[in-house]
């Protein structure tokens, strides 16, 4: 037995993305960059967009993942920005 490099993993590809965008958007914005604020605004845009489930390799780069999803990638930008404006506005903390 023994579990193998190639454990298969089930991820949110558009939570990845959210992620890295907030992150990005907390500093362009000046937001408060804590893990609070972070976490409200991924959850706020997260609601607002549509998860997009895939399978992959847990050593997988999801790169690819990101690429094929560029089509999204505006209106990700547009609710990320929402997100953070609004955390940025009223911090829970
Ligand atoms: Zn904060």
């Amino acid at each position: 037995m023994g579990i193998g490099k190639e454990r298969m993993i089930m991820t949110n590809i558009t939570e990845h993305i959210v992620k890295l965008q907030v992150r990005e958007t907390i500093k362009e914005l000046g937001c408060c960059d804590c893990e609070t604020c972070f976490l409200n605004a991924c959850a706020l845009a997260l609601n607002s967009l549509k998860s997009k489930y895939v399978t992959t390799c847990s050593g997988e780069i999801l790169s690819e993942f990101t690429a094929a999803e560029a089509n999204n990638k505006a209106e990700i930008l547009v609710e990320v920005t929402k997100a953070v404006m609004k955390v940025k506005q009223n911090p829970r903390h």
